[in-house]
């Protein structure tokens, strides 16, 4: 059972208009490490989206009138209220998506901490004069807010995901309307009620629950009084939601998935490597969209690396996310624990070695066991598709241009991370990679302060830093003429 310290933070169904909806129709949230029943909500649908676009558009005629200090405070008391309620919160978090609570803790704070940011930016907004091509004129640029925004969100970061968005709509003067992943829901809701909490207006933050995401996401994606669609999840369903989106000409931007490269050098600090493919591979069960995908290792220091990272994985601990000491926490479904298995398979009847796992867990149904492969090669299923699970694939390269063009090799263009210590291999790597975000000798990269975002498939626009805001920001020029006596 979820035992909270302050038990109102489980709410009953969509928060909408600054009131919680109720109806007969159940949805049951349940705990993936063991199957426990947590919460029952009402499921809601299309009716409750639309109401939710009407609060949206209603509220919007005065949020965008606040001032960028007002819209700053409120944003900074929903911080504080996040971070005052920090465990109890990441107690939701992992008992609906099963990540280690410690990590479930961290991820408050992460999705806390672009809040504050944001918060901060929203007294940033600079517009521009540019220097007019006569006399008589003057060019003066605005920022103004894009107006109702909606989101889609995944269950891999249920809290972080929403704040990330909702964070930087706001800041910029925007209302906001959000539908989570069926399997997460609760974060979104707590979400909800520390935002009405701290004083944000009826209206400008809702979130509509329900398991029916095809429908509800027809109607955020085509409702003429959405100005602006943002989504973070699968590249698949993405593409289809920017077509839907192109009716209405939507603004959109899309957070999709990743491939990522784990690039070792023979000049690397093998040891530092080695932690930071655990960091970036193992977080989550391997279920984050930056999450090391392949890992490329340096023929001359492949044995070293493969060696060093098997013993360092083996002391993994795999487990519900609530006991003390476990870092790989369950997937989230039977069916994600079947899809990582058919693709090791696969890759096994293709000539991979299975050095470390390799199948699921005994800890229950939703778990997999920490899993590295040899033998790989950059076309195998196991390397080629987004493997969303606890398996690291292990592909030797020989030099600098064969590994940028074998990382480069695929539709994605989130993530890439590589270890080296050579000042011009570094700059060459860097900027040879086809990647929004790079990390250099570092396998954990995220941060308020920096633009997430992917190139190619991995999709547009970036959140959090200075350029986070931009996507909520319709940028207008005036033009004042007529100036001469
Ligand atoms: P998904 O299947 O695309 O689902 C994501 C969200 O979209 C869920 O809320 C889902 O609802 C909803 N959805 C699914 N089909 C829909 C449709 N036809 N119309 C409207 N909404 C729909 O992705 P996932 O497998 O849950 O999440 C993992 C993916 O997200 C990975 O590819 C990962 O890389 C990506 N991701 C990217 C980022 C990033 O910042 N780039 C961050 C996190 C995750 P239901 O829950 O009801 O299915």
């Amino acid at each position: 059972m979820l035992v909270l310290n302050d038990s109102s933070l489980l709410r009953p169904g969509s928060y909408i208009d600054g009131q919680w909806q109720t109806n007969n129709q159940h949805l049951a949230v349940r705990n993936p490490a063991n199957g426990e029943l947590l919460h029952t909500i009402a499921n809601s649908n299309g009716i409750e989206t639309e109401q939710a676009v009407v609060a949206a558009r209603k509220a919007f005629t005065s949020w965008k009138k606040t001032t960028a200090n007002e819209r700053a405070s409120i944003m900074r008391r929903w911080f504080n209220l996040i971070m005052e309620h920090q465990q109890d919160l990441a107690k939701i978090l992992t008992a609906e998506q099963g990540k280690p609570l410690a990590e479930a803790s961290g991820e408050i704070g992460y999705g806390a901490a672009f809040i504050e940011w944001f918060a901060e930016e929203a007294k940033r907004v600079y517009g521009d004069t540019i220097p007019a091509p006569s006399g008589d004129k003057r060019i003066v640029v605005i920022k103004q807010p894009v107006g109702v925004v909606a989101a889609i969100t995944p269950w891999n970061f249920p809290n972080a995901m929403i704040a990330r968005k909702a964070a930087a709509a706001l800041a910029a003067g925007c209302t906001f309307i959000v539908r989570p992943a069926t399997q997460t829901p609760l974060s979104a809701l707590a979400l909800a009620e520390l935002a009405q909490r701290a004083g944000v207006p009826a209206g400008v933050f809702n979130v509509v629950v329900g398991d029916n995401a095809r429908a509800m996401g027809q109607i955020l994606t085509s409702h003429p009084d959405v100005d602006k669609f943002t989504f973070t999840g699968s590249t698949g369903v993405g593409k289809s939601l920017i077509a839907q989106c192109a009716t209405t000409v939507k603004k959109v931007s899309m957070e999709l998935g990743g491939n990522a490269p784990f690039i070792v050098f023979d000049d690397a600090d093998v040891d530092a490597a080695v932690a930071g493919a655990i960091a970036s591979k193992y977080r989550n069960a391997g279920q984050t969209c930056v999450c090391t995908n392949r890992i490329f290792v340096q023929q001359d220091i492949k044995d070293e690396f493969t060696e060093k990272f098997v013993s360092a994985v083996k002391q993994l601990q795999v487990g519900d996310g609530f006991d003390e000491n476990v870092v790989i926490g369950p997937m989230i479904s039977t069916q994600a624990v079947r899809d990582v298995q058919n693709l090791v398979q696969e890759s096994i009847s293709q000539g991979a070695v299975v050095a470390l796992g390799g199948d699921s867990h005994s800890a229950g149904d939703c778990f997999y066991q920490p899993t590295i492969m040899t033998n790989v090669s950059n076309d195998m299923a196991i390397a080629a598709n987004e493997i969303f699970g606890p398996v690291s694939p292990i592909i030797a390269f020989d030099n600098e241009d064969e590994v940028i063009g074998l990382a480069n090799d695929t539709e994605y263009g989130l993530a890439a991370y590589f270890y080296a210590r050579d000042i011009g291999r570094i700059w060459r790597v860097a900027e040879g990679l086809e990647y929004g975000m790079v990390g250099i000798n570092e396998g954990i990269i995220s941060n308020a302060a920096a633009p997430f975002g992917g190139m190619k498939q991995s999709g547009n626009g970036r959140e959090g830093s200075k350029y986070g805001l931009d996507d909520y920001l319709e940028i207008k020029y005036l033009c004042m003429g007529g100036l001469d006596k």
